[in-house]
């Protein structure tokens, strides 16, 4: 049998823990700028299936867990990022099923983070414990990056594992996201946001920006154009600040 059909059938007879690894995810307290309760889960996960484990905490609560494994050799380093952290869940009243009750219902598991992205956490949490299971030796080595913040720009999550140096050495960076099952994008999205304060006269006005891309069915450069265009109608009347310069590079990119 092939290695494929072997991970495949291990996963299929894994199916209920899986689900129910789901389901805790969806439980756990893990709305932005909470991360203790979900890191230490994740921690204590990666820790059963033999991966090397590091909290990184810049600030107490705001955690992220690397997990890393050491290949036989002559491989690629992978890094494998998914993000835990969820935006709030607002009026409990507004939801048909309770947001952090991780419940099924006609077949699918309802709750804040079930797409966006406990499903990545989840996913590869069990693939690298398949993996384990079924003893199959790895050539390269594997970051898991399991992190926080990514809701409110990822400062406290993903840059301060970059920060620290765990991305030293990576060759491919695979970045695990819920969304649709039949497309797999060429590249991560990302955000920048800039909040610009412009003296006219004597007004004051502050305007704010946010750019997101998607590499999502190929939409993405025509909506950074479109975005970028705004901005740089706008950069005439900044001051010369490191954000202007910023975004002049990133135009300059992209037309
Ligand atoms: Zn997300």
């Amino acid at each position: 049998m092939s290695i494929e059909q072997r991970i495949l059938d291990h996963v299929e007879s894994e199916r209920d823990e899986i689900i129910s690894f789901m389901q805790r995810l969806i439980q756990t307290r893990s709305v932005t700028g909470e991360e203790a309760e979900i890191g230490a889960l994740m921690e204590k996960e990666c820790t059963r299936d033999g991966l090397e484990v590091d909290l990184v905490e810049p600030q107490p609560g705001r955690v992220s867990v690397v997990a890393k494994h050491t290949g036989t050799g002559d491989g690629p380093r992978m890094m494998m990022y998914s993000h835990y952290d969820v935006v709030p869940a607002g009026d409990p009243d507004t939801w048909k099923h309770p947001a952090f009750g991780g419940e099924i219902h006609d077949g699918y598991i309802w709750g804040r983070g079930a797409q966006d992205d406990k499903v990545a956490t989840c996913c590869l949490t069990m693939a690298y414990r398949a993996i384990k299971e079924l003893g199959i030796r790895l050539k390269g080595d594997m970051v898991f990056t399991h992190v926080g913040d990514e809701e409110r720009g990822g400062r406290y999550g993903f840059q301060e594992v970059l920060n620290r140096d765990y991305g030293d050495g990576v060759d491919y960076l695979f970045y695990a996201h819920g969304g649709d099952p039949d497309n797999i994008g060429v590249a991560a999205n990302g955000s920048r946001g800039a909040a610009i304060t412009v003296n006219a006269n004597q007004d004051e006005f502050v305007i704010g920006y946010s750019c997101t891309s998607s590499c999502w069915k190929g939409s993405s450069v025509e909506s950074i154009k479109n975005i970028s265009m705004c901005i740089v109608r706008q950069l005439g009347c900044l001051p010369d600040t490191r954000y202007k310069k910023n975004l002049m590079w990133l135009y300059s990119k992209i037309n």
